[in-house]
């Protein structure tokens, strides 16, 4: 039974890191010009409305991007600030990008896009929100989806980046995420894979972490952000990133996103 809607997290802190380093590595793959495939296991509904209830309720975008934006942060030109605003300029001025539509907005007009999502109304939400975009989105557990279709089929491009973003709703979730990643690591070698894990008061991404570690994948990037004051009694400390093969000179620009956080 899934439970877990991403409206009412919306732009909070964890998606400001998660989404701001996507969009600095998929612009960073874009310098090649070379075509690209794109997956992604949990891909939410793709679109969100920051004035909505469940927004509200929590309050965690108001905390998160609204609070940032009208700082000025992320600046002007960056990919992430662009893609939110194309996203504005056509859904409203509250609307906010999912992970499938920053992607899709970095991605080349001919780059096959997989989605994948379980939970049936937010499947139904991403049919909508991706409609007239081209992308293939799917109803099925992303895990299994992800990898019967990696390595790309033929005739889709074997370089890509797959996007990693689960609810963790159950312990085992750290688990199963870091044996995923080398599962797919040992079908897609070339695949840039993201991982985005909870930096939790009670450590349960530990044993995410020895896992990966102990398998010396290629270029294993840990980009880990401490918030500078987490809501009182919540256990999210902060937000973290595995990045498998991560583009060669993006540190900085993912320094930078980091450093929104702490403002
Ligand atoms: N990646 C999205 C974004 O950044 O905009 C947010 C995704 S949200 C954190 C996690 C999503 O995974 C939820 O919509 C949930 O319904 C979905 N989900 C949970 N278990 C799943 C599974 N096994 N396969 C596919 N989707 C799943």
């Amino acid at each position: 039974m899934l439970s877990y809607q991403h409206a009412y997290h919306a732009g909070n802190m964890a998606d400001i890191h998660k989404h701001g380093s996507l969009a600095v590595l998929l612009s960073h793959m874009r310098k090649k010009p070379k075509p690209m495939t794109y997956m992604e296991t949990h891909a939410g509904q793709g679109l969100y409305d920051l004035s909505a209830v469940e927004s509200k309720k929590t309050g965690e975008a108001e905390q998160g991007i609204i609070k940032r934006l009208a700082n000025g942060v992320p600046p002007l030109g960056h990919p992430y600030r662009t893609v939110i605003e194309q996203v504005r300029a056509k859904h409203g001025k509250t609307a906010y990008p999912g992970s499938p539509l920053i992607a899709h907005a970095l991605l080349n007009p001919d780059d096959p896009q997989h989605l994948m999502e379980l939970h049936p109304a937010e499947y139904e939400g991403l049919r909508r929100n991706m409609a007239g975009t081209g992308a293939h989105i799917h109803f099925r557990d992303g895990f299994e989806g992800v990898l019967s279709i990696s390595p790309p089929p033929p005739g889709q491009p074997r370089r890509g980046l797959v996007f990693i973003d689960p609810s963790y709703e159950i312990k085992s979730d750290y688990r199963v995420c870091a044996e995923f990643v080398l599962e797919l690591h040992k079908k897609w070698a070339e695949a840039v894979i993201v991982l985005w894990y909870p930096v939790l008061d009670y450590g349960l991404h530990m044993d995410m972490t020895d896992i990966l570690y102990d398998a010396n994948l290629p270029g294993l990037m840990r980009r880990e952000v401490r918030f500078e004051s987490p809501k009182q009694n919540h256990r999210l400390l902060g937000s973290g990133l595995f990045i498998v093969k991560p583009p060669f000179g993006c540190d900085k620009a993912l320094d930078e996103v980091e450093s929104w956080l702490k403002s």
